[in-house]
């Protein structure tokens, strides 16, 4: 489906009841924040894959954190894009009966506006005890000593991101799971939706009813699954799709 073609998807007012969005990858790289992933993503001849463990992290938490705060200077010079922008909008034209859950680690959907996105996997700008889970701004942290020592536990600080091998938050993905099995709409962004259990997301809401709208330049597994499949970029087709869902939701007032 094209662009132009957004508006004559056919969503009824009963579609917009409750609405789950899943962000990915593709949202991020448009805002220009790197993969590190493929030919080209190394960093001091590293393999993210060797840096993002816990085994990384106790064998050497001052190269693990030297990698993560790179990472946050680079995340930290780019900006939100108008696909960020108009899931801003979505949620405040559908409050409650809008749901963000996010893979990205950038915490760009709280920087466009986006109020309590679900992050699945973290985000690259909190530190976290190890020991006592506990969270800590920057300033509260000594990064002089290698690794920052919790103020409440003692405890090791680390990245609060979730890394290979580590199982995901279970509270957020019993809400995401919950938040999707209800879902009247199901909006599945920029993700390659192969990586389980994001992936499950979309093939539960669809077959518990909901309409499923994949946004993805490229096809993925998801894509002959979707009822309607934009190949686009977020940042283009989003503003578009939420022009459509003003205007369906205009009808049913
Ligand atoms: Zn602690």
């Amino acid at each position: 489906m094209e662009l132009h073609e957004i508006f004559a998807i056919n969503l009824t007012p009963e579609h917009l009841d409750r609405i789950v969005v899943l962000t990915g990858a593709g949202m991020s790289a448009e805002s220009g924040v790197p993969t590190f992933r493929g030919e080209g993503g190394l960093w001091k001849q590293h393999r993210p894959e060797e840096l993002a463990t816990p085994q990384a992290f106790a064998a050497d938490p001052q190269l693990v954190w030297d990698w993560y705060k790179y990472r946050r200077n680079l995340i930290a010079a780019t900006e939100p894009n108008p696909g960020h922008t108009a899931l801003v909008e979505l949620e405040s034209i559908l409050g409650d009966a809008y749901t963000l859950i996010t893979q990205n680690v950038d915490g760009l959907h709280t920087r466009a506006g986006s109020n309590r996105p679900i992050e699945l996997h973290g985000n690259i700008f909190i530190n976290k005890c190890n020991n006592c889970s506990n969270t800590f701004p920057d300033d509260a942290l000594n990064f002089d000593e290698m690794p920052p020592l919790c103020p409440k536990c003692q405890g090791p600080v680390r990245p609060g991101v979730v890394w290979f091998g580590e199982g995901l938050n279970p509270v957020d993905i019993e809400d995401a799971f919950m938040k999707s099995h209800q879902a009247t709409l199901f909006l599945s962004v920029g993700t390659s939706a192969v990586v389980h259990p994001a992936a499950s997301l979309p093939e539960m809401a669809k077959q518990n009813g909901a309409f499923l709208i994949e946004v993805n330049p490229d096809r993925t597994p998801l894509t002959s699954l979707a009822d309607t499949a934009i190949h686009e970029t977020s940042a283009k087709a989003l503003p578009a799709l939420v022009d459509k869902i003003r205007q369906v939701r205009s009808k049913s007032i």
